[in-house]
């Protein structure tokens, strides 16, 4: 098996292969950082890399070993993976007691045994808490490996019991050079990914870039009055809410550029440039502060139980009215 990691993250594994070499790895190890920098792959290679009875040159597993195979083929009986059973939902109690229970018997093979939980954010307080009895008496030879890019949401206690690994934000040019090979829109889509690769990746498919230009049509149309704000809504509501109002607020941030100068540079849609650039001298740039604002609170009013109808509704409203006016 060659080296399976991203172009930025060699040291980050060079750290992980401290803790072997140096036989302290860690019996919790949180890895944390932002989101779509390749964090649960980095945790994966380094499982497999724990796991692998013959690991290979720099520390990587091996892939043929007995022990690879059964990880292969998700039978391996040292390793965990604690995921909500359903995408957005808690990991429950339940779980974590099914895992303390499988944790109480000795490892089977000679080598570590890995649990995997990711996010760790979704450890809800109950299985948070059933967890940290464990963290006080771990079992021997067992490393749990614990994700997250949302450090905020989990519980002080467990992060304080567990050995922090914080993966930076990977370097703008090594990850514009391995973009680059995937798409020619590496710049536009790595701004507006701020920063983040594996996100950047994502927007640069087919399916995301015609996504983006689809709403940007709709934005536009509700600005020149040719569709109505409530039907956009009601689309728009079947989208992932956050990337659409990053859209929303980059455009608008987009049109402040063109208020101050002709030809910006660094625009987040470069993409849209001429339609842009076209409709910025339109708007009445205090409206349009005003506007930007009303988004930077939908920010925070989407992480709430807030109706997602009438959130879009009011940003479309606002933003046809900002028009007309
Ligand atoms: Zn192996």
């Amino acid at each position: 098996m060659n080296n399976p990691l991203y172009p930025w993250q060699q040291s980050d594994w060079q750290q992980l292969q401290n803790y072997v070499t140096q036989s302290r790895v860690p019996q919790a190890l949180l890895i944390n950082g932002a989101l779509g920098i390749g964090k649960l792959h980095l945790a994966q290679t380094f499982t497999h890399a724990l796991l692998c009875e013959n690991s290979q040159q720099g520390g990587f597993a091996c892939g043929k070993c007995s022990s690879c195979l059964l990880l292969k083929a998700s039978t391996h009986p040292d390793f965990m993976e604690i995921t909500p059973e359903e995408i957005g939902k808690n990991i429950t109690i339940g779980q974590i007691r099914d895992l303390m229970e499988k944790l109480s018997l000795k490892p089977q093979f000679a080598r570590y045994r890995v649990v995997l939980i990711h996010p760790a954010d979704a450890l809800n307080n109950a299985a948070a808490n059933a967890f940290l009895k464990y963290l006080e008496e771990p079992t021997e030879r067992t490393v749990l490996i614990l994700v997250t890019h949302r450090m905020n949401k989990l519980p002080a206690t467990i992060k304080s019991r567990c050995q922090k690994f914080t993966m930076a934000m990977p370097d703008k040019s090594l990850v514009l050079q391995w973009l680059s090979q995937q798409t020619p829109n590496a710049e536009i889509v790595l701004n507006l990914a701020q920063g983040s690769p594996l996100l950047a990746q994502q927007y640069a498919t087919d399916e995301h870039t015609q996504q983006r230009s689809n709403c940007f049509a709709e934005f536009l149309a509700v600005a020149n009055q040719t569709n109505h704000p409530v039907i956009i809504a009601e689309k728009w509501l079947k989208l992932p809410e956050a990337t659409l109002l990053f859209w929303v607020s980059s455009w608008v941030i987009d049109l402040m550029r063109y208020r101050h100068q002709s030809a910006p540079k660094n625009l987040y849609h470069a993409d849209f440039k001429n339609a842009l650039s076209e409709l910025a001298p339109r708007v009445n740039p205090l409206k349009l502060y005003e506007f930007y604002d009303l988004l930077l609170q939908s920010r925070r009013r989407i992480e709430t139980q807030i109706n997602k109808q009438v959130l879009w509704e009011e940003i479309l409203i606002a933003w046809a009215m900002l028009n007309r006016s």
